[in-house]
């Protein structure tokens, strides 16, 4: 099927990571541009593959170069609303090429082309026909498919501001919805490649942690493929409305997370927050000096005031954890009116970057927008103190009785010690399988056979014994 492709393409090489001393040339990321895009077309020239700018040849070792990928498609059953899953496929899609490595979505993708690759002949123009010949296996009902692969920064530039009007009319159709408007909510194991005991949880209030689906991209996905890895979860009893705990939803995360987890609140960072698997558009962390809450994004280049990163943040509670005091998640849920309300929102929050204080102006309540610090403000806890007092932000009113109550019997949350983390980690701990089997059978001592298909194997420690 990939006789053309000069490299093995195969779901065992998802996990695979290229560093940068491997690496021929990086695509997109955060010291350049780039997007993805699926687009549900009429009249697409199906098999049509186009590279629009330098390809691998042109370009120079060690460089790092802008990306487009515009994924158009047709079918009969194919609606709009599939779009954004669709889309978020390509992520999983672009990894089973053996050296290349694709990280995150939409206009946050962050690829990598490996020296090997390179040299044994793979061009861009391989990465359009492993993908044509992937997202048809994988999406039957698509019956055309054209891929544009783009990397001159003119060209890119263009296609990155129409990949995000596009976003933004995905995202601002969700909004009209909240969580009591609907009988069921979606579930999300697309993470589990990376983060086997990740389950999300879509509602209309709490749009995916990657940012790229949202309660009705779910809907269609579910309708299209019920056994596919996105499901329907129905709301079952509502256990508490404020934190966001459902009784169903706990069962069928026990369930998906091969039960790690039992309990998930939606709208809160404290107790049992929502497992983060690595590809979230930003974290929300506890300040204990402050009983605040901080939120740092992925675009974010420099040190929260705590001191450490947003790869630090993310290296916390990434690879499919429940860590008390962060959780990832959208910037889209940040526009919902339920955005941790359990905690007290926006009037929890003692610390933004700028650049998405300004993006949510609309969306933070007008009183406290100036109270709200950012980098441009405050380096340090200490800072943020005098800001808020000098702001009297109402976090203060917290924070005395707060006090007062750890005086006497609450134990802090800790920060948990850091290790570590190498720069491209933090993106996505992809944990890698040790070991793929598209067919493979267990003996077992009862004489009954047990077979696995299509399985991936996860497991903190090999044990290989001479017999
Ligand atoms: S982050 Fe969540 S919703 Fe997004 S692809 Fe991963 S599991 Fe699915
Ligand atoms: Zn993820």
């Amino acid at each position: 099927m990939f006789e053309d492709i000069p490299v093995d393409v195969s779901p065992m090489y998802e996990g695979e990571r290229i560093r940068s001393a491997n690496m021929f040339v990086e695509l997109a990321g955060p010291k350049s541009i780039g997007a993805e895009l699926v687009q549900v077309k009429d009249n697409v020239e199906d098999g049509k593959i186009e590279v629009k700018g330098p390809e691998l040849a042109d370009m120079e070792e060690g460089e790092i170069y802008p990306l487009g990928i515009l994924i158009e498609i047709q079918g009969e059953k194919l609606e709009k609303e599939l779009e954004g899953v669709i889309e978020r496929r390509t992520h999983e899609l672009c990894n089973y090429i053996k050296g290349f490595m694709h990280l995150n979505q939409r206009d946050q993708i962050w690829c990598r082309v490996s020296k090997e690759a390179k040299e044994s002949g793979f061009k861009l123009e391989h990465l359009t026909k492993a993908l044509s010949t992937l997202f048809r296996e994988e999406f039957p009902i698509i019956e055309a498919i054209s891929i544009t692969i783009l990397t001159d920064k003119a060209e890119v530039e263009v296609f990155l501001e129409k990949a995000k009007s596009l976003y933004e009319e995905r995202d601002a159709r969700a909004r009209e919805l909240s969580d009591e408007d609907v009988d069921v909510f979606y579930g999300c194991v697309m993470c589990q490649s990376f983060a086997p005991t990740h389950v999300c949880v879509v509602t209309p209030d709490r749009t995916a942690l990657c940012g790229a689906i949202n309660w009705f991209d779910c809907r269609a996905a579910a309708k299209m493929d019920p056994e596919g890895p996105i499901f329907e979860i129905e709301k079952g009893e509502i256990l508490d409305e404020v934190k966001g705990e459902y009784e169903n939803v706990n069962l069928v995360v026990a369930d998906r997370s091969q039960g790690t987890f039992d309990r998930i609140y939606l709208h809160s960072v404290f107790e049992y927050p929502h497992t983060s698997c690595g590809c979230f558009e930003a974290v929300a962390f506890y300040v204990p000096e402050l009983d605040g809450i901080g939120i740092v994004d992925r675009d974010f280049k420099g040190e929260t005031p705590l001191g450490l990163p947003f790869s630090a943040m993310a290296g916390q509670c990434s690879g499919g954890k429940q860590v008390e005091g962060f959780t990832g998640l959208s910037l889209e849920y940040m526009r919902s009116p339920k955005f941790l309300q359990a905690d007290g929102g926006y009037e929890r929050v003692v610390w933004l970057p700028k650049e998405i204080k300004d993006a949510l102006v609309d969306y933070i309540p007008a009183d406290l927008i100036d109270k709200i610090p950012t980098e441009e403000d405050v380096n340090s806890i200490k800072e943020i103190r005098t800001f808020l007092e000098e702001k009297e932000h109402p976090i203060l009113e917290r924070l005395k009785v707060s006090t007062e109550e750890i005086e006497t019997d609450e134990k802090p949350i800790e920060t948990p010690e850091l290790e570590e983390i190498e720069e491209m980690d933090t993106r996505e701990v992809p944990t890698s399988p040790v070991a793929y089997a598209s067919e493979m059978t267990l003996p077992t001592s009862t004489g009954m056979k047990i077979i696995l298909k299509n399985a991936k194997i996860y497991a903190e420690k090999v044990i290989i014994k001479r017999k």
